[in-house]
């Protein structure tokens, strides 16, 4: 056998890839120029290529956390690699490994099938398993930093793959390492822990009430079943009303801010953050200044819930941005506290 014939081949390159279906907002969005990246060896000679014709890149998973151009110029990555397998288990914690294209809650439904009970408040979250490590998920009480081991990633600026162990990551908040530095790392492969010890995490107040008064601990299965019906009913489902979930991140405050706000808003909803410091509610203050229900042209905030930005039809990029900039600054003048727009703009 010759070199060549082991030579991975650059995958399909298709010019001109209309995206309307993989951004969750449902805009008309046109790639210039698009792979379906179907395996981690594609990627350096994709890379290489990129970097010899200087072209823009990015990295798209299923689109439901970004909001995206008219047209996306260069080469846009399709994140598609497969795979999910039990690579480790002992007495204490199960370890499986998951390809960066795999779609999270099939993961998640798939967890709990195998007995592994853990992921189960993460349900129904939309996009792929390699970009949950990227905004660190997270849902009633749990984030996806709780259950990663380590990652697998090509690192652009070494040109070479490298596994990145949890305490690398830097996982905050919905806040990592990679999102701080975009376009650093491509996600391959996500090395989840999943703890044979399990405790239900019932403290969301939706949730709680699907158990109130059971005279026995929910199964994982059970609050699997729970979270994806609560969900169904709060949020817009993008294949009906585009959306990219929140579209602001809750505000954390300090305590003197906190205070300051309580004396004069003594209604204001707020929780312990992980740090010590106050998260508000930024739905809480959306709802407050107005703008529930409300639809400017083709976008709007959903009617169910005023963290959630929607297009009804043909909306645009920028249609969104002017109304999310039009809450901001009423937010601002109200409650003196800045919102930040959670998806990523492109
Ligand atoms: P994309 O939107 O395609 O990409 C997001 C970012 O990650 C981009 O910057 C992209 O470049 C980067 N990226 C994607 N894949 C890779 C990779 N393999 N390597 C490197 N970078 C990569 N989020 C929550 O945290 N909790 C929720 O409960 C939640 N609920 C949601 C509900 C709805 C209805 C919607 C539409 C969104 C919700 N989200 C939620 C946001 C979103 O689902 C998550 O952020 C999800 O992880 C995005 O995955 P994706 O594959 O669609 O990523
Ligand atoms: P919710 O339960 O109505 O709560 C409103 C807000 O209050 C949430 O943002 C949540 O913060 C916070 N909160 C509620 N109970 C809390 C508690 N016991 N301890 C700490 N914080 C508490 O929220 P929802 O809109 O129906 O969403 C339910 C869950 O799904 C939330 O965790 C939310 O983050 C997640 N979600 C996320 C997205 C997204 O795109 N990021 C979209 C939809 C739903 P947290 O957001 O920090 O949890």
């Amino acid at each position: 056998m010759n070199s060549t014939q082991n030579a991975p081949t650059l995958p399909k390159l298709t010019p001109n890839m209309a995206l309307k279906h993989r951004n969750t907002f449902g805009f008309e969005v046109c790639a210039e120029s698009a792979y379906e990246i179907t395996a981690a060896e594609q990627i350096p000679k994709v890379m290489q290529q990129i970097a010899e014709q200087k072209l823009a890149w990015r990295v798209l998973g299923g689109g439901s956390n970004v909001i995206l151009p008219k047209v996306l110029p260069g080469v846009t990555l399709l994140m598609n690699i497969p795979g999910q397998e039990i690579t480790r288990s002992d007495e204490s914690n199960t370890v499986v490994t998951v390809g960066a294209g795999v779609n999270w809650h099939d993961f998640v439904s798939w967890s709990i099938e195998q007995q592994l009970p853990g992921l189960e408040n993460l349900a129904l979250i939309p996009g792929t398993v390699g970009a949950a490590p990227i905004q660190n998920i997270g849902a009633y009480g749990a984030e996806v930093a709780d259950f990663i081991e380590s990652i697998e990633a090509f690192d652009t600026a070494a040109h070479a793959f490298v596994t990145l162990p949890k305490a690398a990551c830097q996982f905050a908040y919905r806040d990592s390492y990679f999102k701080q530095n975009p376009h650093r790392f491509i996600v391959t492969k996500v090395a989840f822990k999943i703890p044979k010890a399990w405790e239900p995490r019932l403290q969301y107040a939706d949730l709680a009430r699907q158990f109130a008064g059971a005279d026995t601990k929910p199964t994982a299965r059970q609050i699997f079943t729970a979270v994806c019906t609560i969900r169904s009913q709060k949020l817009p489902d993008p294949k009906v009303i585009g959306n990219a979930g929140s579209f602001f991140q809750n505000p954390i405050v300090t305590d003197k801010q906190y205070q300051g706000l309580l004396q004069t808003h003594p209604q204001l909803v707020s929780y312990p953050d992980q740090t010590g410091m106050r998260k508000l509610a930024a739905g809480w203050l959306i709802d407050q200044c107005g703008f529930k229900g409300q639809t400017v042209g083709s976008v709007g905030v959903y009617k169910n819930q005023a963290l959630v930005l929607v297009n009804h039809g043909d909306g645009t990029a920028e249609d969104i941005l002017d109304l999310a900039k039009s809450i901001q600054d009423k937010v601002r003048e109200v409650y003196g506290v800045q919102l930040e727009i959670e998806p990523n703009i492109f």
